[in-house]
């Protein structure tokens, strides 16, 4: 049977922007009590979480942006930026959210774990080297690749966004980085703006940022068809030793937020995608944090979908999901990522 770790953690229920705010600690109450009922009882393993230390935010932020974060400590609330907003326990929470994706790491690499998915927040996706942004205060999966590199000896990982947004603070923190490849799929022409095709990174790091920005309409067998045809040679060729998903889960089709119309078995789809690229290259390591996914009905549902697949309880087929899709629509994306990543990467 396969061992997949969780966090979890009441402190994240305790990081409150203010009421009517999407990103609720309703969220992840939903998440955490679809886990409590049925399916999904006693087959996962809970990964204990631990605050991130100083010197591990350091590896992606500055010292000042820290200290920004823990200068919010205890105060009911703070505005960091228009959307982005702290209350008492927000640091806490957010070190937390932290501390436990680099824990859920540790174990997965060190074979402790077959998969971990985070189940945190605040999310962290679009948080800055210097600044917070979008919800986010600690860009997590960022710090996530940079301890999996600096501290574990991981040469190369790969880190797959599937959130509606694109992830412009992953991108921007390894954007000059040849060992981080960041591959991913949002919507176009929504926050944070980013994203673009012709963003490919610089320097060492040209060809190692693949974005894939999508109109509006995309759904399971679309994203589905995506993975296979873009995710899978680009990661079969890259090699990686770690796979990093910033899972965001509004492009739910009842999501308020976007325009995109996956459902749960799109996910889980994804997710076994995944999963046979990541026993290709990297021993089946993969580890999944919380970004987006602002309806907590769809949000808990695909998460479940998700762990389901990453246990093995269900066993979706991409190349299944995939055979429903728009051709006009897969065409347009394949097009222009293999026009422009075509040189450095075998795409067709
Ligand atoms: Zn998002």
């Amino acid at each position: 049977m396969k061992t997949v770790g969780i966090v979890r953690d009441a402190l994240f229920l305790r990081h409150r922007p203010p009421e009517g705010h999407p990103e609720s600690p309703g969220r992840l109450k939903s998440v955490y009590a679809i886990l409590d009922q049925g399916d999904l009882t006693g087959r996962l393993t809970l990964i204990a979480p631990r605050r991130a230390k100083r010197k591990e935010i350091l590896l992606v932020h500055t010292a000042r942006h820290l200290e920004k974060i823990r200068a919010t400590a205890d105060r009911e609330v703070c505005a960091l930026t228009r959307d982005t907003f702290t209350s008492a326990k927000s640091c806490e929470a957010a070190l937390q959210a932290a501390g436990g994706l680099l824990e859920a790491v540790s174990q997965v690499v060190e074979g402790r774990l077959d998969a971990a998915f985070a189940l945190t927040r605040p999310p962290g996706h679009h948080a800055e080297k210097s600044r917070a942004m979008g919800y986010c205060l600690f860009n997590n999966v960022a710090l996530a690749a940079a301890f999996a590199r600096r501290r574990l000896g991981l040469e190369r990982v790969l880190i797959v966004d599937w959130d509606l947004h694109h992830g412009n603070g992953t991108q921007h923190l390894f954007e000059n980085d040849d060992s981080v490849l960041y591959f991913s799929i949002h919507q176009r022409r929504i926050f944070p703006g980013t994203g673009l095709f012709t963003e490919t990174g610089r320097g060492r790091g040209e060809g190692y940022t693949v974005n894939i920005p999508l109109p509006g309409g995309y759904g399971d067998a679309e994203y589905a068809a995506l993975f296979e045809r873009l995710l899978r040679p680009l990661a079969t060729a890259f090699s990686p030793q770690l796979i990093l998903v910033s899972a965001g889960f509004d492009t739910h089709r009842d999501d308020p937020l976007g325009g995109m119309v996956m459902t749960a078995g799109g996910y889980a789809a994804m997710t076994r995608s995944l999963l046979e690229t990541a026993r290709a290259c990297c021993g089946g390591r993969l580890v999944f944090t919380l970004e987006g996914g602002y309806n907590t009905v769809a949000l808990a549902e695909s998460v479940k979908a998700v762990l389901m697949e990453l246990a093995d309880l269900t066993r979706h087929d991409p190349r299944q999901v995939m055979a429903q899709a728009s051709a006009k629509r897969i065409a347009y994306a394949v097009h222009r990522a293999t026009h422009v990543h075509g040189r450095l990467w075998n795409l067709s």
